[in-house]
C-alpha cells in the first residue's frame, strides 16, 4: 500500500476533517468515510481514493518495525478493552505543526473504528522539510511518527530545532519510528 507523498509514514492522515477508518477482525480495511477520499485526494493520493483500499491489510501501510509493531498493539488494546482508546499524536506539513487526536473502539465483531481529528494547528517559524529515506544512511535521522520529535545526536529533539540547527533549513531525510516517550504512553494505557 503506497502512501500519500506527504503522509507520515504511518496509517494517520492529516486534514481538517475528521477522517474515519474502520478494519474487520483481520486488520483488513472495510471503510473509509468521505474525508479519507478528500485527504488522499489532497496529498497526491488519488489512487487511495474512492474506495482503493478497500480489502488492504492495515499492517501493511505502515512503515518501519517499530511503527508496525506499536499500530499491533493499539489493535489489540483496543479488541482487548471495551471502552474508547485515545491519544494525540503530531501530523506537521513543512509550514504547520498539527496537533490531531486519534480515537480507537473495537466492536463484537472484532472490528476497530479509528478516528482521526484535526485539534488545533500553528505555523512553524520557517519551513520544516522531511523525506522518507528509503534506507538508513550516515545522515538518516530517525522521526518518530506519532510525536514528529526527531532523534539527533542519540536525543529526541523538536522538528524544527533541527530542521534549521542541524540541517540549515535542508530537507532532512528520515526513516519512522516510535519514540521512547511514545510508547511510555501505550504502556501507560495497557
Ligand atoms: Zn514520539
Amino acid at each position: 500500500m503506497r502512501q500519500p507523498t506527504n503522509a507520515p509514514g504511518n496509517t494517520a492522515p492529516c486534514h481538517e476533517e475528521t477522517v474515519e477508518l474502520s478494519v474487520d477482525q483481520d486488520d483488513l480495511i472495510v471503510r473509509v468515510n468521505a474525508a479519507w477520499d478528500h485527504f488522499a485526494l489532497d496529498n497526491d493520493g488519488a489512487h487511495l481514493a474512492n474506495d482503493a483500499v478497500l480489502g488492504w491489510n492495515l499492517l501493511d501501510s505502515v512503515s518501519g518495525k517499530t511503527s508496525k509493531s506499536f499500530m499491533l498493539a493499539l489493535l489489540e488494546l483496543a479488541r482487548r478493552r471495551d471502552r474508547e482508546v485515545c491519544f494525540d499524536y503530531r501530523c506537521d506539513s513543512p509550514r504547520l505543526r498539527r496537533f490531531m487526536r486519534a480515537r480507537l473502539r473495537s466492536d463484537s465483531s472484532g472490528a476497530v473504528h479509528f478516528s482521526h481529528e484535526h485539534l488545533y494547528s500553528e505555523a512553524f517559524p520557517h519551513l520544516v522539510t522531511f523525506k522518507t529515506a528509503a534506507q538508513r544512511a550516515r545522515d538518516t535521522a530517525i522521526r518518530c511518527s506519532l510525536c514528529n520529535h526527531v532523534r539527533h545526536d542519540g536525543l529526541w529533539k523538536l522538528p524544527e530545532f533541527v530542521s534549521q540547527q542541524v540541517f540549515d533549513g535542508r530537507t532532512v531525510s528520515v526513516t519512522y519510528g516510535i519514540c521512547p516517550s511514545c510508547l511510555e504512553m501505550l504502556e501507560e494505557a495497557r
